[in-house]
């Protein structure tokens, strides 16, 4: 336990910046999604030419993401959410940056938080650039292909699953309900698709006003999410890592904890007196 001594003196001393990924979720049921896609890993990720430039790849994309959405809308922040939220109630943590687009950092009560790759309940429209609720596109989408989910829901509960591209073709996309023509996209980051630059600027005005980093559940194998581990190693600010498995930054790492973050986290929210979290 020498590495958690360690994590927890980092997080002692406040001052931290916290970079999440999907790996924090996986105990809300949530795939671990290779990326900001909203596709799963076993899945070829999305990007966004594929998206704007190909009608069936874009088809495709809302009949799967129709199908999938229950999970991410019901999905409740675990154990690991909730101790961050703690932290940076007790004055620990300062600023959250993830690369989630669940939202259930916001939904497990933590403040000031950076939705590096955006939000899957927001939903974009790439002409008008109004923005929309997710729940209310899906209301619209369940409307107009309500015999499709009968259909596919039968064979595949999860809704993860390849369907074939005839299926694909009875699917129904609708288009932004503002301006009545427009293309609608999550709005979410996709692969191929770059962080909207004031965001990133936010998040290394944060990363290079920290006493330490602690990344949460990302094995940081998109540069999107490492480059502030770097910068952060590079102005000699220790970083922390706590995630299943190795991870891309483990070279710039000081401390790095293998092992559940349902467990760890709690844990080590009550080393450092923010408490046990609600429901712990
Ligand atoms: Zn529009």
């Amino acid at each position: 336990m020498e590495s958690f001594d360690a994590l927890t003196s980092l997080v002692a001393g406040g001052g931290v910046v916290v970079l999440s990924g999907a790996g924090l979720s996986t105990e809300s049921g949530i795939p671990d999604y290779r990326g900001p896609s909203g596709v799963a890993r076993r899945h070829t990720p999305m990007t966004f030419q594929a998206f704007t430039r190909d009608p069936l790849a874009r088809r495709r994309y809302w009949a799967r993401s129709h199908l999938g959405w229950r999970l991410i809308a019901g999905a409740a922040p675990n154990a690991g959410h909730r101790a961050v939220a703690a932290l940076q109630h007790a004055g620990l943590v300062d600023t959250v940056i993830t690369q989630n687009v669940d939202g259930l950092h916001g939904a497990a009560g933590s403040p000031s938080v950076i939705e590096l790759h955006g939000r899957l309940d927001e939903v974009t429209c790439l002409d008008c650039g109004n923005l929309t609720s997710r729940e209310e596109l899906h209301r619209r989408l369940a409307e107009a292909n309500a015999d499709f989910v009968a259909r596919v829901a039968a064979v595949n509960p999860d809704g993860d699953v390849d369907l074939p591209d005839e299926q694909v073709a009875a699917f129904r996309p609708v288009d932004c309900g503002i301006c009545g023509t427009g293309m609608l996209k999550p709005d979410v980051v996709f692969f191929g698709e770059t962080v909207p630059p004031q965001r990133v600027s936010r998040c290394f005005a944060a990363v290079g006003q920290a006493r330490s980093l602690l990344v949460l559940g990302s094995s940081l194998t998109v540069m999107s999410g490492r480059r502030f581990v770097i910068r952060a190693a590079k102005q000699g600010i220790p970083v922390a890592i706590v995630n299943q498995g190795p991870t891309r930054g483990d070279g710039h790492a000081t401390v790095c904890v293998d092992a559940p973050l349902g467990a760890v986290l709690p844990q080590l929210a009550a080393r450092v007196g923010a408490g046990a979290p609600l429901g712990v």
